[in-house]
Protein backbone atom coordinates (compact mmCIF):
# COMPACT_ATOMS: atom_id res chain seq x y z
CA UNK A 1 0.00 0.00 0.00
CA UNK A 2 2.62 2.40 0.94
CA UNK A 3 4.62 1.84 -2.66
CA UNK A 4 0.89 2.26 -4.48
CA UNK A 5 0.81 5.48 -2.42
CA UNK A 6 4.37 6.42 -3.37
CA UNK A 7 3.45 5.67 -7.21
CA UNK A 8 0.68 7.70 -6.88
CA UNK A 9 1.97 10.90 -5.37
CA UNK A 10 4.76 11.00 -7.44
CA UNK A 11 2.59 10.99 -10.39
CA UNK A 12 0.72 13.92 -8.64
CA UNK A 13 3.84 15.88 -7.98
CA UNK A 14 6.19 15.28 -10.34
CA UNK A 15 8.29 18.16 -9.59
CA UNK A 16 8.56 21.00 -6.78
CA UNK A 17 6.37 23.60 -9.41
CA UNK A 18 3.51 20.90 -9.57
CA UNK A 19 3.95 21.10 -5.14
CA UNK A 20 3.98 25.01 -5.06
CA UNK A 21 1.02 25.37 -8.02
CA UNK A 22 -0.90 22.80 -5.38
CA UNK A 23 -0.02 24.67 -2.60
CA UNK A 24 -1.31 28.35 -4.00
CA UNK A 25 -4.47 27.06 -4.58
CA UNK A 26 -4.98 26.12 -2.03
CA UNK A 27 -3.97 29.77 -0.48
CA UNK A 28 -6.14 31.41 -2.68
CA UNK A 29 -9.05 28.61 -2.12
CA UNK A 30 -8.76 29.73 1.80
CA UNK A 31 -8.86 33.69 0.64
CA UNK A 32 -5.76 34.65 1.49
CA UNK A 33 -4.33 37.68 0.61
CA UNK A 34 -1.22 37.49 0.79
CA UNK A 35 0.86 34.17 0.17
CA UNK A 36 4.89 33.88 0.54
CA UNK A 37 6.92 31.53 -1.02
CA UNK A 38 10.04 30.13 -0.14
CA UNK A 39 12.42 27.92 -2.18
CA UNK A 40 15.75 26.63 -1.53
CA UNK A 41 17.82 24.28 -3.65
CA UNK A 42 14.69 24.04 -6.11
CA UNK A 43 12.50 23.28 -3.68
CA UNK A 44 14.18 20.07 -3.31
CA UNK A 45 15.86 21.16 -0.24
CA UNK A 46 12.69 23.13 1.44
CA UNK A 47 9.58 24.30 -0.30
CA UNK A 48 7.15 26.76 1.80
CA UNK A 49 3.80 28.31 1.69
CA UNK A 50 3.02 30.70 3.97
CA UNK A 51 -0.73 32.34 3.63
CA UNK A 52 -3.05 34.82 5.76
CA UNK A 53 -5.90 32.63 4.83
CA UNK A 54 -8.59 31.15 6.95
CA UNK A 55 -6.73 28.49 8.55
CA UNK A 56 -7.44 24.48 9.72
CA UNK A 57 -9.42 23.97 12.06
CA UNK A 58 -7.54 22.09 15.23
CA UNK A 59 -9.86 19.24 14.54
CA UNK A 60 -9.09 18.87 11.02
CA UNK A 61 -5.41 19.04 11.67
CA UNK A 62 -4.98 14.97 11.65
CA UNK A 63 -6.81 14.59 8.40
CA UNK A 64 -5.74 16.83 6.37
CA UNK A 65 -2.92 15.04 4.76
CA UNK A 66 -5.27 11.65 4.67
CA UNK A 67 -6.12 10.85 0.51
CA UNK A 68 -9.71 11.92 -0.14
CA UNK A 69 -9.94 14.71 2.26
CA UNK A 70 -11.20 18.03 1.05
CA UNK A 71 -13.30 20.34 2.47
CA UNK A 72 -14.39 21.70 -0.83
CA UNK A 73 -16.85 18.93 -2.15
CA UNK A 74 -20.36 20.38 -1.41
CA UNK A 75 -22.31 20.91 -3.98
CA UNK A 76 -23.12 18.43 -7.03
CA UNK A 77 -22.07 21.19 -9.45
CA UNK A 78 -18.76 21.44 -8.03
CA UNK A 79 -18.67 17.57 -9.19
CA UNK A 80 -18.93 18.74 -12.63
CA UNK A 81 -15.97 21.51 -11.93
CA UNK A 82 -13.80 18.57 -9.92
CA UNK A 83 -14.40 16.05 -13.14
CA UNK A 84 -13.17 18.35 -15.53
CA UNK A 85 -9.53 19.55 -13.15
CA UNK A 86 -8.91 15.83 -12.35
CA UNK A 87 -8.28 15.85 -8.43
CA UNK A 88 -9.81 16.42 -5.14
CA UNK A 89 -7.94 15.86 -1.70
CA UNK A 90 -4.68 15.11 -3.07
CA UNK A 91 -2.15 17.42 -2.62
CA UNK A 92 -1.28 17.38 0.63
CA UNK A 93 -1.51 13.71 0.76
CA UNK A 94 0.63 13.05 -2.29
CA UNK A 95 3.44 15.47 -0.61
CA UNK A 96 3.47 13.91 2.02
CA UNK A 97 4.63 10.45 0.84
CA UNK A 98 7.36 11.84 -0.84
CA UNK A 99 8.61 14.66 1.23
CA UNK A 100 8.86 15.51 4.73
CA UNK A 101 5.73 17.89 5.79
CA UNK A 102 4.69 19.48 8.28
CA UNK A 103 1.64 21.84 8.87
CA UNK A 104 1.24 24.78 10.97
CA UNK A 105 -2.22 26.59 10.68
CA UNK A 106 -4.46 29.13 12.61
CA UNK A 107 -8.28 30.20 12.55
CA UNK A 108 -9.26 33.54 12.80
CA UNK A 109 -11.35 32.75 16.24
CA UNK A 110 -8.65 30.39 17.66
CA UNK A 111 -6.47 31.33 20.60
CA UNK A 112 -3.21 30.29 19.03
CA UNK A 113 -1.95 28.05 16.23
CA UNK A 114 -1.56 24.63 15.77
CA UNK A 115 1.05 22.63 14.24
CA UNK A 116 1.56 19.05 13.28
CA UNK A 117 4.40 16.54 11.31
CA UNK A 118 3.27 14.31 8.59
CA UNK A 119 4.59 11.05 7.32
CA UNK A 120 2.56 8.94 4.67
CA UNK A 121 -0.56 10.91 5.04
CA UNK A 122 -0.40 10.76 8.69
CA UNK A 123 0.44 12.75 11.92
CA UNK A 124 3.75 11.54 13.23
CA UNK A 125 2.63 12.76 16.90
CA UNK A 126 -0.55 14.35 18.20
CA UNK A 127 -1.41 17.90 17.13
CA UNK A 128 0.34 20.53 19.44
CA UNK A 129 0.00 24.22 20.26
CA UNK A 130 2.21 27.22 18.89
CA UNK A 131 2.28 30.48 18.45
CA UNK A 132 1.68 31.80 15.06
CA UNK A 133 -0.53 34.36 13.13
CA UNK A 134 -3.98 33.37 11.54
CA UNK A 135 -3.70 31.60 8.28
CA UNK A 136 -0.98 28.67 7.55
CA UNK A 137 2.24 27.82 6.81
CA UNK A 138 2.94 24.40 4.70
CA UNK A 139 6.43 23.17 5.09
CA UNK A 140 7.89 21.04 2.86
CA UNK A 141 11.40 19.42 3.37
CA UNK A 142 13.78 16.86 1.75
CA UNK A 143 10.97 16.04 -1.38
CA UNK A 144 11.80 13.00 -3.34
CA UNK A 145 13.78 11.56 -0.56
CA UNK A 146 12.52 8.56 -0.61
CA UNK A 147 12.20 8.78 -4.75
CA UNK A 148 15.91 8.83 -5.77
CA UNK A 149 14.98 7.89 -9.59
CA UNK A 150 12.75 11.40 -9.17
CA UNK A 151 15.33 13.32 -8.34
CA UNK A 152 17.78 12.69 -11.09
CA UNK A 153 15.10 12.92 -13.61
CA UNK A 154 15.26 16.42 -12.44
CA UNK A 155 17.32 19.16 -14.48
CA UNK A 156 19.01 21.03 -12.25
CA UNK A 157 17.88 23.17 -9.13
CA UNK A 158 18.44 26.28 -11.11
CA UNK A 159 15.59 24.50 -13.76
CA UNK A 160 13.25 23.87 -11.16
CA UNK A 161 13.63 27.14 -9.73
CA UNK A 162 12.50 28.54 -12.65
CA UNK A 163 9.81 26.87 -12.95
CA UNK A 164 8.55 27.24 -9.55
CA UNK A 165 8.89 30.94 -10.27
CA UNK A 166 6.91 30.87 -13.59
CA UNK A 167 4.03 29.47 -11.46
CA UNK A 168 4.07 31.82 -8.58
CA UNK A 169 4.34 34.65 -11.61
CA UNK A 170 1.22 32.74 -13.53
CA UNK A 171 -0.55 32.94 -10.32
CA UNK A 172 0.55 36.42 -8.93
CA UNK A 173 -0.83 38.16 -12.89
CA UNK A 174 -4.14 35.59 -12.11
CA UNK A 175 -4.60 36.58 -8.88
CA UNK A 176 -3.75 40.66 -8.42
CA UNK A 177 -5.69 41.64 -5.32
CA UNK A 178 -3.21 39.38 -3.86
CA UNK A 179 -0.31 40.07 -2.51
CA UNK A 180 2.49 37.44 -3.90
CA UNK A 181 6.14 36.68 -2.70
CA UNK A 182 9.24 34.59 -3.48
CA UNK A 183 12.16 33.96 -1.77
CA UNK A 184 14.62 32.60 -3.38
CA UNK A 185 17.91 32.51 -0.42
CA UNK A 186 20.61 34.11 -2.70
CA UNK A 187 19.37 32.43 -6.11
CA UNK A 188 18.02 35.33 -7.46
CA UNK A 189 15.75 38.63 -6.05
CA UNK A 190 12.73 37.97 -4.61
CA UNK A 191 9.69 38.42 -6.44
CA UNK A 192 7.17 40.40 -5.18
CA UNK A 193 3.38 41.87 -6.28
CA UNK A 194 1.76 44.59 -4.48
CA UNK A 195 -1.69 43.11 -4.56
CA UNK A 196 -3.50 46.07 -5.55
CA UNK A 197 -6.00 45.00 -7.06
CA UNK A 198 -5.08 45.27 -11.50
CA UNK A 199 -2.88 43.02 -13.70
CA UNK A 200 -0.89 45.91 -15.20
CA UNK A 201 0.28 46.64 -11.41
CA UNK A 202 1.22 43.08 -11.07
CA UNK A 203 2.52 42.72 -14.11
CA UNK A 204 4.50 45.98 -13.59
CA UNK A 205 5.72 44.30 -10.60
CA UNK A 206 7.25 41.14 -11.79
CA UNK A 207 8.55 42.11 -15.31
CA UNK A 208 9.64 45.68 -15.29
CA UNK A 209 7.62 49.03 -16.42
CA UNK A 210 9.48 48.84 -20.12
CA UNK A 211 6.94 45.49 -20.68
CA UNK A 212 3.99 46.89 -18.95
CA UNK A 213 3.87 50.09 -20.52
CA UNK A 214 1.00 50.39 -23.02
CA UNK A 215 -0.58 47.53 -22.21
CA UNK A 216 -3.77 46.52 -24.01
CA UNK A 217 -7.03 45.09 -22.12
CA UNK A 218 -8.96 41.96 -23.89
CA UNK A 219 -12.26 41.50 -23.31
CA UNK A 220 -15.58 39.88 -25.08
CA UNK A 221 -17.69 42.23 -25.96
CA UNK A 222 -20.25 40.61 -27.84
CA UNK A 223 -23.17 38.21 -27.38
CA UNK A 224 -21.87 35.63 -24.83
CA UNK A 225 -20.86 32.35 -26.44
CA UNK A 226 -20.16 29.23 -24.22
CA UNK A 227 -17.45 30.99 -22.98
CA UNK A 228 -16.02 35.25 -21.98
CA UNK A 229 -12.57 36.05 -22.31
CA UNK A 230 -10.66 38.26 -20.18
CA UNK A 231 -6.90 39.43 -20.39
CA UNK A 232 -3.97 41.71 -21.42
CA UNK A 233 -1.59 41.89 -24.29
CA UNK A 234 1.76 43.77 -23.08
CA UNK A 235 3.21 46.33 -25.08
CA UNK A 236 2.44 45.00 -28.51
CA UNK A 237 4.62 46.50 -31.27
CA UNK A 238 3.90 46.88 -35.15
CA UNK A 239 7.15 45.57 -36.81
CA UNK A 240 5.83 46.31 -39.84
CA UNK A 241 6.63 43.94 -42.89
CA UNK A 242 9.91 44.81 -44.05
CA UNK A 243 11.61 45.21 -39.85
CA UNK A 244 9.48 41.57 -39.38
CA UNK A 245 10.70 40.22 -42.68
CA UNK A 246 7.32 39.23 -43.06
CA UNK A 247 7.41 36.43 -40.26
CA UNK A 248 8.43 37.30 -36.65
CA UNK A 249 10.09 34.53 -34.55
CA UNK A 250 10.08 36.36 -31.06
CA UNK A 251 7.97 34.11 -28.85
CA UNK A 252 5.50 35.61 -26.31
CA UNK A 253 5.15 34.53 -22.92
CA UNK A 254 1.55 33.32 -23.08
CA UNK A 255 -0.45 32.74 -19.56
CA UNK A 256 -3.51 30.68 -19.93
CA UNK A 257 -6.00 30.20 -16.89
CA UNK A 258 -9.24 28.20 -17.72
CA UNK A 259 -11.84 28.39 -14.61
CA UNK A 260 -8.78 29.55 -12.34
CA UNK A 261 -6.35 27.39 -12.77
CA UNK A 262 -3.38 27.47 -14.95
CA UNK A 263 -2.96 25.56 -17.86
CA UNK A 264 -0.88 24.75 -20.77
CA UNK A 265 -2.40 24.54 -24.23
CA UNK A 266 0.17 24.46 -26.99
CA UNK A 267 -1.98 24.93 -30.23
CA UNK A 268 -3.85 27.89 -28.28
CA UNK A 269 -0.27 29.49 -27.89
CA UNK A 270 0.69 28.69 -31.71
CA UNK A 271 -2.88 29.81 -33.08
CA UNK A 272 -1.95 33.19 -31.34
CA UNK A 273 1.54 33.57 -32.46
CA UNK A 274 0.40 33.21 -36.07
CA UNK A 275 -1.61 35.83 -35.41
CA UNK A 276 1.04 38.07 -34.34
CA UNK A 277 3.31 36.93 -37.00
CA UNK A 278 0.66 37.58 -39.68
CA UNK A 279 0.27 40.99 -38.38
CA UNK A 280 3.35 41.79 -37.84
CA UNK A 281 3.37 42.52 -34.08
CA UNK A 282 5.51 41.35 -31.47
CA UNK A 283 4.14 41.06 -28.23
CA UNK A 284 6.28 39.71 -25.42
CA UNK A 285 3.68 39.05 -22.86
CA UNK A 286 -0.25 37.26 -23.44
CA UNK A 287 -2.23 36.87 -20.49
CA UNK A 288 -5.59 34.89 -20.72
CA UNK A 289 -8.45 34.09 -18.42
CA UNK A 290 -11.09 32.21 -20.05
CA UNK A 291 -13.96 30.98 -17.95
CA UNK A 292 -15.54 27.85 -19.76
CA UNK A 293 -18.56 25.44 -19.00
CA UNK A 294 -16.43 22.67 -17.85
CA UNK A 295 -18.04 20.23 -19.58
CA UNK A 296 -16.66 21.64 -22.76
CA UNK A 297 -13.17 21.29 -21.89
CA UNK A 298 -11.14 18.19 -21.82
CA UNK A 299 -8.18 18.12 -19.32
CA UNK A 300 -7.74 14.36 -20.70
CA UNK A 301 -3.82 14.05 -19.60
CA UNK A 302 -3.02 13.57 -16.00
CA UNK A 303 -3.64 16.87 -13.60
CA UNK A 304 -0.15 17.87 -13.62
CA UNK A 305 0.28 17.71 -17.43
CA UNK A 306 -2.27 20.68 -16.70
CA UNK A 307 -2.86 20.15 -20.88
CA UNK A 308 -5.97 21.17 -21.93
CA UNK A 309 -8.15 20.18 -25.07
CA UNK A 310 -11.54 21.97 -26.13
CA UNK A 311 -14.50 20.29 -27.78
CA UNK A 312 -14.86 23.01 -30.17
CA UNK A 313 -11.19 23.66 -30.68
CA UNK A 314 -11.24 25.55 -34.08
CA UNK A 315 -14.71 27.86 -32.63
CA UNK A 316 -12.56 29.01 -29.45
CA UNK A 317 -9.30 29.77 -31.31
CA UNK A 318 -11.06 31.65 -33.85
CA UNK A 319 -12.84 33.62 -31.23
CA UNK A 320 -10.03 34.54 -29.41
CA UNK A 321 -8.23 35.94 -32.32
CA UNK A 322 -11.03 37.90 -33.02
CA UNK A 323 -10.80 39.37 -29.66
CA UNK A 324 -6.96 39.67 -29.95
CA UNK A 325 -7.24 41.16 -33.60
CA UNK A 326 -10.18 43.52 -32.38
CA UNK A 327 -8.02 44.78 -29.73
CA UNK A 328 -4.79 45.10 -31.72
CA UNK A 329 -6.74 47.44 -33.81
CA UNK A 330 -5.86 50.84 -33.34
CA UNK A 331 -3.31 50.55 -30.67
CA UNK A 332 -0.44 49.11 -32.25
CA UNK A 333 2.54 51.67 -32.79
P1 LIG B 1 -8.19 19.93 -1.88
O1 LIG B 1 -7.56 21.28 -2.08
O2 LIG B 1 -8.51 19.29 -3.17
O3 LIG B 1 -9.34 19.94 -0.93
P2 LIG B 1 -5.69 19.28 -0.62
O4 LIG B 1 -4.99 17.98 -0.35
O5 LIG B 1 -4.98 20.26 -1.49
O6 LIG B 1 -7.09 18.93 -1.26
O7 LIG B 1 -6.05 19.95 0.75
C1 LIG B 1 -6.81 19.21 1.70
C2 LIG B 1 -7.61 20.13 2.64
O8 LIG B 1 -6.71 20.79 3.51
C3 LIG B 1 -8.35 21.24 1.93
O9 LIG B 1 -9.62 20.83 1.49
C4 LIG B 1 -8.45 22.29 3.04
O10 LIG B 1 -9.54 22.02 3.87
C5 LIG B 1 -7.18 22.09 3.83
N1 LIG B 1 -6.13 23.06 3.46
C6 LIG B 1 -5.02 22.80 2.72
N2 LIG B 1 -4.27 23.90 2.57
C7 LIG B 1 -4.90 24.89 3.22
C8 LIG B 1 -4.63 26.30 3.43
N3 LIG B 1 -3.53 26.88 2.93
N4 LIG B 1 -5.52 27.01 4.18
C9 LIG B 1 -6.63 26.42 4.69
N5 LIG B 1 -6.94 25.12 4.51
C10 LIG B 1 -6.10 24.36 3.80
MG1 LIG C 1 -5.76 21.55 -3.00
Amino acid sequence: ELVINQIAAGEVVQRPANAVKELIENSLDAQATQITISARAGGLKLLQVQDNGKGIARADMNIVCERHTTSKLRELEDLQTIASFGFRGEALASVSHVAHVSLTSRTADAPCAYTCEYADGKPKAPTRLCAGNAGTTVTVEDLFFNQPTRTTALKSATDELNKIADVVTRYAVHNPAVSFTLRRFGAGNDLRTPGSGTVPAAITALFGSTVAKDMVALETKSVKLFFELRGWLARPLFLGPVANGGRSNKKSMFMLFINERSVECRQLKQAIDLLFSTQDVVCPLVYLDLKIDPRRVDVNCHPTKNHVQFLDQTAVFERVQEVIEDALTGCVQ
